[in-house]
Parts: structure tokens; C-alpha cells; sequence
């Protein structure tokens, strides 16, 4: 079973991925978890070029196939292992995060960034895919406080238009595939987002 989170930036992702770990390990279900962009050695390597401050003059094009490329490592060398195991993968992000934010963010064709990812994970899709939605003015305030004046990566530096454009692109991914989805409300209680997200695991898991 594949599952992944995603959502705009500040959509409280990471804490419920930490709560769906605890439920899995109670459950006592093998499991991994795993994020992107990293996951591997080179991945974080990818990520941590990608995600630099220092480098404003990197082009669409190269952050498009950086992704691409993080996303492959990790995928044939921590995913599809896993997977084959009979684990519960669960992931912070993937393939719709570079729809969302390389497509619908920067403007990229969609077809375009789909092309390439599917070369990159061989077409590996996630079973179930929990969408965190956010207003990014909201998204933007929970992350000033969790850095608490800390500098912000690259991409969540950008400006809350490209946010707005951001969260229309996971919106036109839900739309296009409510089977895979379960969209979630990121602006109630982290127990209440969780409450449903365990919910619908605990729905998936006894099938
Ligand atoms: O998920 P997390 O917030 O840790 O992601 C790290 C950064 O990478 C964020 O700024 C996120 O917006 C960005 N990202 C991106 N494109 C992706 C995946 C993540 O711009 N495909």
C-alpha cells in the first residue's frame, strides 16, 4: 500500500505524518516513512540544491528534472523495495507535488512535468493520497511561527500568488482523480484532520 500527503506549504503534513506513523506502529503494520524531495543519500543531496536560497538563478526547467531525478532514486531505491515487502509506504509528498507546484506553479505544461515523472517513477502512482487544503495567507502564518524568524527554503519564499496557484493545481488534481483522494480541511484542529485521515486508513487498511 502506497499512501502519500500532500498540501500547500504550512498545511500541517509533517504532524499528521508523524500521527499516521504512530497509529501504523500501534497497529502494529510494517511500515516506512519516507519524504520527498529526498529519501535516499542522493535525493537529499538533490533536495537540499533545489530547496538553496543561494540559488535564485536556478531555471524551471532544471528544477522540473531535479525533482524528476530525486524522485527516481527514491523510488527504485527505497519505494518499490519496500513496497515489495509487503510494507506500508507512506510519503511526504510526490509525483502530484511537481504537478501542483512545477505545473500549476510555475507554468509548465502539465503534460510536460506528467512525462517526465512518469520516466522517472517508471509510472508508480499512490493508492490513497491525503490532500492537506490550506489558504496560503493561513499556510504562510503557521510557518513564520514555526520558524520563528528563521530564513524559509526557496520555494516557500515565493509569493503568495504562486501559492494561490499552487493550491488551485492540488484542487484540479482532486477534481481530476476523487477515487485516489481524500481531501482533508487544514484549517480545523490537528486532531480533527487526523481523526479523519485515521478514518479512512482504518477503511483502506481492512480491505
Ligand atoms: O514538504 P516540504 O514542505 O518539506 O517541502 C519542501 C519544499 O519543497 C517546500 O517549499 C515545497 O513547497 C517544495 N516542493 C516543491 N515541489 C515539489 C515538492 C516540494 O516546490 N515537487
Amino acid at each position: 500500500l502506497f499512501i502519500t500527503v500532500e498540501g500547500p506549504d504550512g498545511s500541517g503534513k509533517s504532524t499528521q505524518i508523524i500521527l499516521l506513523k504512530e497509529f501504523l506502529e500501534q497497529q502494529g503494520i510494517p511500515h516506512v516513512v519516507t519524504r520527498e524531495p529526498g529519501g535516499t543519500a542522493i535525493s537529499d543531496r538533490i533536495r537540499s540544491l533545489i530547496l538553496d536560497p543561494a540559488h535564485q538563478e536556478m531555471v524551471d526547467e532544471t528544477e522540473v528534472l531535479l525533482y524528476a531525478a530525486s524522485r527516481a532514486q527514491h523510488v527504485k531505491e527505497k519505494i518499490m523495495p519496500a513496497l515489495a515487502e509487503g510494507k506500508v509506504v507512506l510519503c511526504d509528498r510526490f509525483v502530484d507535488a511537481s504537478i501542483a507546484y512545477q505545473a500549476y506553479g510555475l507554468g509548465i505544461p502539465v503534460e510536460e512535468v506528467k512525462a517526465v515523472n512518469r520516466f522517472a517513477t517508471g509510472g508508480l502512482m499512490p493508492h490513497r493520497s491525503y490532500l492537506i487544503d490550506i489558504e496560503p495567507g493561513d499556510g504562510r502564518k503557521r510557518m513564520m511561527h514555526r520558524y520563528a524568524g528563521e530564513s524559509m527554503d526557496r520555494i516557500e519564499q515565493k509569493e503568495l500568488d504562486y501559492h494561490e496557484r499552487v493550491r488551485a493545481g492540488f484542487k484540479s488534481l482532486y477534481n481530476e482523480n476523487e477515487g485516489r483522494f481524500c481531501l482533508v480541511d487544514g484549517s480545523q484542529s490537528v486532531e480533527a484532520v487526523f481523526h479523519t485521515i485515521e478514518k479512512d486508513m482504518k477503511i483502506l487498511l481492512s480491505n
